[in-house]
């Protein structure tokens, strides 16, 4: 044992066997740093000690008792159950355990003991069933406020907070801090090893609070900081000296021109803000340290040309450039888009998706390999695969927020391969505003483009609320925009009556009353159907889980508005971008957070008609007409973001799943914001000051990154 160290296995720890070590990787627990850190998510608090005759029935209960009788074991019971009478001043209680024959010889009458327990009366009398028990003597402070872990089958609490100890006397003195003195020294911290001691055996709940207190902004560190150091790679200047390439050189003549051929191929003028991304990225693009950009814009501020431009712009220094979205439906109008952009400019376009033929796939793999393709878009299927890049230079991931956790991990693939692609710059497209602070902590330095300014030409979205399903008003205004040759989405919150609602979980305070009957996609397109209107505006349906190929076509079909009319469910949310859509019905829109509402909405209004979004809700909850109102009143994501945080305080508008994070285990991203900033701006300064305690520090926080969340991190 003696050569056990914060990064070894779980199993390595004496009484961890292979399967109790598959139990714990279940909890994410590998190494003895993430048993370690592993904390409790609440405490039993025994240390109110009470009398048998104060307490009601039914309560829980600690007691210190005398034992009255010998315990004996009742031989006509199955379980073979252990009784006797025990009491304090206050009167006596009957105490009772199943399949615990051993407790006959550990106690006697007379002796003094602990128990905690649900009291109840039985036939009038006090009693507890399998409470804890132990002698008097034996209890300390430290057993009574007792850790409760989230569980999975196959471990109890008591087995986890063994281990625990276990890996603190052992690798304790391994946990190196990474608060800077001064914070220390402020705050009252204690050793980090200490810290943990206290968060999973307290003495009293302020303990543990006070830790916990103090490992949240351990971790908040890590993530703010570690990041940071963890996302300064190599030198990709050599990269970034092509973008602008000398004046008056050929090469640069020839580029100049090329560019500019693109940018004209538009089909618009770039909106300032568009502009002003576009020049952020090359100015980082020509620094020695890898880019770490975010690009914000409201949905259909127009991300996706400051995107490609971005990739045009790699495949002139003769770089290439990776774009990665979260469906296939949006990687493919991706490269459409790509491709009628760069038509003519002899830059090759590929797209590869998961179901992308072997064949086909095989043929791409080269083209990247030997450089001959040099913008690739395509889903994550892109990650996975083994795919050897000639000479990458950017990678982008548009609604970044979409990429689940282990999406973003798989990300780190890359890293790994080699091609130098660790030193790629980054690119995040996301409609989510996420306050500086957030940002920071979520991304390390990550700087952030934002684009404010909507495309020239475009109307309001006249959004209004439809009280009842069958509310006339919506079915004319309908009919009309079809009539006048425009197209429409209906938004349905689940696909048929057998399937469950379609969770949305940026959205909380849901009543459970609410529970209305839920139009499903496949009832709208039957009523559409029935009522001959399909006859007259084809309608078609689109859910996520269709074939792939099945919702290719439909999105193709309704592209070419060959379908006038699309029925589907939030999978439209991202990305799809048909000009020519300009109304929008969404079905028990109380169904969905507001996130998910403004994403939604923001399929309509792309062109230069006017457009209409309904919002269809029988539900009375007041919750959830506030939020309908909310959408009336306010199109700007900014706003709405803003106005949500209001009503009901930082709520899941940034919820976590969105931003695809690994999972913070002691602090809280909107509680403990303030803490997050306070810290990283303070070790920043303490680094950026040096000396020997930056350097100590920057060492600690290297070395707890790594294993806080070496294997979790992407490149992102
Ligand atoms: P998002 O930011 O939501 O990804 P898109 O990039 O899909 O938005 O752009 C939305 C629509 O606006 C697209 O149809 C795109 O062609 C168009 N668009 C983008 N930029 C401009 C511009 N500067 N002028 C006019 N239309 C634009
Ligand atoms: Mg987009």
């Amino acid at each position: 044992m003696t050569n056990v160290s914060l990064s070894s296995p779980v199993s390595v720890l004496y009484g961890i066997g292979p399967a109790a070590a598959d139990h714990l990787a279940k909890l994410e627990i590998n190494t003895v740093y993430d048993l370690i850190t592993f904390l409790p998510w609440r405490y039993n608090d025994w240390t109110s000690v009470t009398h048998v005759s104060t307490c009601e029935g039914g309560n829980e209960a600690s007691l210190f008792l005398t034992i009255l009788n010998n315990p004996s074991v009742n031989l006509r019971s199955r379980t073979k159950s252990v009784s006797f009478m025990a009491g304090d001043e206050s009167g006596r209680i009957k105490l009772m355990f199943f399949n615990s024959p051993y407790l006959v010889n550990k106690f006697q009458a007379g002796d003094r003991c602990f128990v905690h327990g649900e009291l109840t009366y039985f036939a009038g009398a006090p009693q507890m069933v399998n409470p804890f028990i132990e002698k008097a003597d034996k209890v300390s402070t430290s057993e009574l406020v007792r850790p409760v872990y989230h569980m999975t089958a196959g471990i109890t609490s008591r087995q986890l907070s063994r281990w625990i100890k276990t890996a603190l006397d052992l690798c304790g003195e391994e946990l190196k801090c990474c608060i800077p003195e001064e914070i220390m020294k402020k705050e009252n911290f204690v050793p980090m090893a200490e810290a943990y001691r206290r968060v999973h055996f307290p003495e009293t709940l302020e303990d543990a609070s006070a830790a916990r207190r103090q490992i949240a902004y351990e971790e908040l560190i890590l993530l703010g900081v570690g990041m940071k150091l963890y996302n300064r790679g190599t030198s990709v200047k050599e990269v970034a000296e092509k973008v602008v390439p000398e004046s008056g050189s050929e090469l640069a003549a020839d580029v100049s021109k090329r560019w500019k051929k693109i940018v004209e191929g538009l089909g618009f003028a770039l909106t300032g803000d568009q502009r002003k991304a576009i020049i952020d990225i090359q100015k980082d693009m020509m620094t020695d340290i890898p880019m770490n950009r975010l690009v914000q814009g409201d949905v259909g501020s127009g991300k996706t040309a400051v995107a490609i431009l971005a990739m045009a712009m790699t495949a002139l220094m003769g770089k290439q450039s990776v774009m990665l979205a979260p469906t296939s439906v949006l990687a493919k109008q991706h490269y459409n888009n790509a491709c009628r952009i760069l038509e003519g400019s002899g830059i090759n376009v590929v797209l590869l998706l998961g179901k992308t033929k072997a064949s086909v796939k095989k043929e791409i793999k080269e083209k990247l390999r030997d450089g001959e393709a040099s913008v690739i878009i395509g889903t994550h299927a892109l990650l996975t695969d083994d795919i050897e890049f000639a000479d990458l230079a950017l990678v982008i991931a548009d609604e970044q927020h979409r990429f689940g956790v282990k999406q973003r991990e798989k990300l780190l693939i890359k890293k790994e391969l080699p091609n130098g692609i660790n030193s790629v710059h980054n690119l995040v497209m996301t409609a989510t505003p996420i306050p500086r602070t957030l940002a920071m902590v979520l991304y390390g330095d990550m700087k952030t483009s934002v684009i404010r300014e909507k495309p020239a030409g475009r109307q309001a979205i006249t959004t209004w609320f439809a009280a009842s399903k069958d509310s006339p008003d919506t079915k004319a205004a309908l009919i009309s925009m079809l009539e006048s040759g425009q197209q429409a989405y209906i938004v349905c919150a689940r696909i048929d009556e057998n399937e469950d609602e379609i969770s949305d979980d940026s959205i909380i305070g849901r009543e459970e009353s609410d529970e209305k009957s839920i139009t499903s996609v496949i009832e709208m397109k039957q009523k559409l159907d029935e009522s001959g209107i399909s006859a007259r505006f084809p309608s078609a349906v689109l859910y996520g889980s269709m074939p792939e190929q099945a919702k290719l076509d439909t999105i193709e079909k309704f592209l070419s508005g060959e379908i006038k009319i699309l029925i589907s469910t939030t999978v439209i949310e991202v990305g799809v971008d048909n000009p020519r859509a300009n109304i929008m019905v969404i079905m028990d829109a109380d169904r969905f957070g507001l996130s998910t509402l403004h994403q939604l909405r923001g399929r309509v209004g792309r062109g230069k008609e006017k457009s209409y979004c309904i919002l269809v809700s029988e539900s009375r909850s007041e919750l959830a007409l506030t939020r309908m109102r909310m959408m009336c009143e306010s199109q700007d994501g900014f706003e709405l973001a803003q106005k949500d945080l209001e009503i009901r305080g930082p709520g899941d508008f940034f919820g976590t799943r969105q931003h695809g994070i690994p999972t913070l285990r002691a602090a809280n991203l909107y509680t403990d914001l303030t803490i997050a900033s306070e810290a990283c701006d303070a070790v920043n300064a303490l680094l950026d000051k040096g000396g020997s305690e930056a350097d100590v520090i920057r060492k600690n926080i290297e070395e707890m990154f790594e294993l806080r969340f070496g294997s979790k991190l992407g490149v992102l």
